[in-house]
C-alpha cells in the first residue's frame, strides 16, 4: 500500500483489494468507503465487527483508521433491535431515546451512564452488535438539560444523509494523492499575532492548507481589526483542506461559520465539548449582534452547516487531516475541551504544536496542560500574561481570599455578587464554592446561577471525560457530581431574580463578567446601595466597562434600569478583585512550560498577547532555553522547514 495514488477513487479500490487479502473470505466484504478520516468497511460477517485484532491488522496495513459496519441485509428491524437492547441493559442503566441511522448502520442509544453500558472491554457494545447487527453509538443523557446539546444532536440525527455525504467528501479530500514529498512548511499569522483576539493561523505544506483557529475580536467593530486577515494573498477559502479549533472562546472560534457561507466544505477537527460550547457561543454572538443592530457575518444556517462538518476527536487520538498531515489534540487546561494542537507533517519530518490559551498548573476543573510530545520542532505559545508583573497568586492564597470575603459578607447579613464569563471561569468558581462548602470553610447558603452559565455548566457536566482526574473520578465512579450540589439553583425568570435580590444571604454567579449587560447588571442594581453586600470581580475588566470603573473606585453610577429609565446609584457595597482564578498561564508558568517542553523544540513563536508582552517573553525565553524565539507580526509568512 506504499506509494502515490492517482485519485481518491483509485485509492479506495486499492484499499479494498488490500483488505480482501487480509480477511478469510473476500465475499464477506460488501463495501468500502471513506467516512471522514476513517475507512468504513461494510460486512455481512459479524465476527469482523467485534474482532479487534483483525481491525488492528487492517488499520496497520492500509495505514488508516478503520471502522467496520454491518451490511444492511443483516440488520434486525428497529423494534426487535430496540427490544433486545432494553432486555439486555434495563437493569444496568437508564435508557432514553434510541434512534437508527440506516445509512451507516448505527443505533444511537441515549443512556445516563455510558461507561456502565459499554463495559470494561467494550463487552456491552459487542453484545449489542451480536444481538442486533447494528453498530451502537452511546450518547450520555445530559445530567442537566442542555438546549445546545439537544439541538446539535437534532441536527446530526435529523440529517444523516447530509452528514454522511459531508463525511464522504471530507474523506476523499483527506485521502487524496500526496504530490510533494519534500514539503516546505510555512505559517502565516492571520490574527492574534502581537494582539489578543481574532486568533487564526494558516499553515501550508504545498499539499495542504490548514487553518488553526478562526476567531473574532469581539470588542472591535471595525472589520479590519475584528476579523482574521482573510484578505491576504496566500489565503483562499476554497483551497482550505482542514480547520482545527483549539477551544470554544469566540476569539478562537467565533468566525468559523463564515467559512461555510463562502464555500468551504471541508472538515473541522475539535473536541466534543468545544463543538458544543462554540455552537452555544456562536448562537449567542449572533443574537447579541442582531439586537445591537451590528453586522451579522453569518447566519444560523451557516452554524448548522458547520456542525455537519465537525469531526470530534478524543485527546491523544492520531488522525489524518490532509495529505501528509496528522493531528493529535492534547489537554490545554484552559476551559473544558480546550486543546493543544499537535501536527505531524510529512511522515514525521516536521512537528509543530500550537499552545494557544493554556494553563500550566492544575485548577479544580482541569489538569494542567500537557508538555510532552512524541516529537516537536516548533511551538507556538500564547503570551497573554507575558509581562514580568503578570504574577498570579497561588491557588491556596486565592481560595483563602475568596472564602474570607464570602464569610465576612455573609456574617454581616449580606449577599455576594460574582460577575463571571459563562464559559470556563463560572464552572471553576462552582467547583471552588462546592469545595469550600463541603470542607466547611464557608456556610452552605444558596448559590444562584443566572445567564448563560446554566447552559455552559450543563454542557460541562455532560463531558466528564474532559475534566480533571479528581472531578472525573467523582462523576464517573463515585456517582458524586459536584455541579449537582444542592446549593446550586438556576434562576430562570425575572420574578425569581427579584426574589433573590430581596431574599436572604446568598452567593450569585451571573453573566456578564464585566457588568456590560446581562443579569449581573440587574443584580448589581439591586444590591449596590446596601453596604452589607459585596461584589467580587474574578476576571479581567476591559477598558471602558462598568466593571472596570467600579473596580477603579467609582462610587456613583448611572444606569438604565429594566424599564429603560435612567437611575443613579451609590455604590456602597464592598468591591474586591481576585486574580488567581485565571484560565491562562501567568508569566512564571509560561517560562516553566517553555523550559519543560519535551522534547525541547528548536524554535519558539510567541503570539496572543500585547506586542510588548510577546517580545519580552520571546527575548527572555530564548536566553533561558538557548533556542530561537521570536514574536512574529500579523501577515508575516514564517518558513519552518
Ligand atoms: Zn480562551
Amino acid at each position: 500500500m506504499e506509494g502515490v495514488y492517482l485519485s481518491p477513487e483509485r485509492n479506495l479500490i486499492e484499499i479494498e483489494t488490500a483488505i480482501q487479502k487480509i480477511v478469510s473470505n473476500k465475499r464477506d466484504i460488501t463495501g468500502v468507503d471513506f467516512e471522514g478520516p476513517e475507512v468504513a468497511i461494510y460486512s455481512k460477517n459479524l465476527d469482523y465487527l467485534t474482532d479487534s485484532d483483525l481491525i488492528g491488522k487492517i488499520a496497520r496495513t492500509i495505514k488508516k483508521r478503520v471502522i467496520i459496519r454491518s451490511d444492511p441485509s443483516i440488520r434486525l428491524p428497529y423494534d426487535e433491535a430496540k427490544n433486545h437492547i432494553h432486555e439486555m441493559f434495563k437493569d444496568i442503566v437508564n435508557i432514553g431515546e434510541i434512534y437508527f441511522d440506516d445509512i451507516i448502520g448505527e443505533v444511537i442509544i441515549h443512556v445516563d451512564k455510558p461507561g456502565m453500558l459499554i463495559g470494561k472491554n467494550r463487552e456491552g457494545l459487542n453484545q449489542i452488535i451480536m444481538a442486533t447487527k447494528w453498530k451502537p453509538r452511546i450518547l450520555r443523557i445530559p445530567p442537566v438539560h442542555s438546549d445546545v446539546i439537544q439541538s446539535i444532536r437534532n441536527v446530526l440525527l435529523s440529517d444523516p444523509k447530509g452528514r454522511t455525504e459531508a463525511l464522504k467528501k471530507i474523506g476523499k479530500k483527506i485521502h487524496r494523492r500526496e504530490i510533494i514529498r519534500d514539503k516546505i512548511v510555512r505559517i502565516t499569522g492571520l490574527g492574534g499575532y502581537k494582539e489578543v483576539g481574532r486568533s487564526s493561523t494558516l499553515l501550508t505544506t504545498g499539499d495542504a492548507n490548514i487553518l488553526i483557529d478562526c476567531g473574532v475580536s469581539v470588542g472591535n467593530n471595525a472589520p479590519s481589526r475584528m476579523l482574521p486577515r482573510f484578505d491576504l494573498p496566500e489565503f483562499e477559502i476554497t483551497n482550505l483542506d482542514a480547520v482545527v479549533i483549539s477551544h470554544a472562546h469566540l476569539d478562537h472560534s467565533g468566525f468559523l461559520p463564515y467559512l461555510f457561507k463562502y464555500g468551504y466544505e471541508g472538515p473541522i477537527f475539535t473536541t466534543v465539548p468545544t463543538r458544543d460550547m462554540m455552537t452555544m457561543l456562536q448562537l449567542d454572538y449572533l443574537d447579541i449582534a442582531e439586537k445591537e443592530g451590528k453586522l451579522l457575518p453569518y447566519s444560523k444556517i451557516d452554524i448548522r452547516t458547520s456542525t455537519l462538518h465537525i469531526i470530534t476527536l478524543k485527546w491523544g487520538e492520531v488522525t489524518d487531516i490532509a495529505p501528509g498531515v496528522k493531528l493529535t489534540l492534547h489537554n490545554a487546561g484552559h476551559i473544558v475541551g480546550s486543546s493543544i494542537i499537535h501536527l505531524h507533517i510529512g511522515n514525521g519530518k516536521y512537528n509543530i504544536a500550537f499552545a494557544h490559551d493554556f494553563k500550566f498548573s492544575n485548577s479544580r476543573m482541569l489538569d494542567r496542560a500537557i508538555h510532552k510530545f512524541p516529537r516537536l520542532e516548533t511551538v507556538v505559545l500564547e503570551s497573554t500574561y507575558g509581562n514580568p508583573e503578570d504574577v498570579t497568586p497561588s491557588r491556596s492564597q486565592t481560595e483563602n481570599k475568596i472564602a474570607e470575603l464570602i464569610n465576612n459578607t455573609l456574617t454581616r447579613g449580606g449577599k455576594v455578587l460574582i460577575p463571571v464569563l459563562a464559559v470556563g471561569r463560572a464552572q471553576e468558581l462552582q467547583l471552588v464554592l462546592e469545595h469550600l462548602i463541603t470542607s466547611e470553610r464557608i456556610p452552605e447558603v444558596p448559590i444562584f446561577l443566572d445567564g448563560m452559565i446554566k447552559e455552559a455548566t450543563a454542557v460541562t457536566t455532560n463531558h466528564p471525560e474532559f475534566l480533571s482526574r479528581a472531578v472525573k473520578e467523582r462523576i464517573l465512579n463515585q456517582d458524586d457530581n459536584p455541579f449537582l450540589h444542592p446549593a446550586f439553583h438556576a434562576v430562570n425568570s425575572r420574578e425569581a431574580r427579584e426574589e433573590v435580590i430581596s431574599g436572604y444571604e446568598c452567593i450569585i454567579l451571573a453573566t456578564s463578567g464585566m457588568l456590560i449587560g446581562g443579569p449581573s447588571v440587574h443584580y448589581f442594581e439591586g444590591l449596590a446601595e446596601d453596604e452589607r453586600n459585596s461584589l467580587i470581580f474574578v476576571s479581567y475588566q476591559g477598558k471602558g466597562t462598568l466593571g472596570r470603573k467600579i473596580n477603579e473606585g467609582l462610587k456613583q453610577v448611572t444606569l438604565k434600569d429594566s424599564n429603560n429609565k435612567t437611575i443613579a446609584l451609590n455604590v456602597n457595597m464592598e468591591v474586591n478583585r481576585i486574580t488567581g482564578f485565571t484560565g491562562h498561564s501567568d508569566r512564571k508558568e509560561l517560562i516553566e512550560y517553555s523550559k519543560r517542553l519535551t522534547p525541547r523544540p528548536k524554535n519558539y513563536l510567541f503570539i496572543h498577547g500585547e506586542a510588548s508582552k510577546c517580545r519580552t517573553l520571546a527575548k527572555h525565553v530564548s536566553k533561558i532555553v538557548k533556542r530561537e524565539a521570536s514574536a512574529p507580526d500579523i501577515g508575516a509568512a514564517i518558513r519552518l522547514y
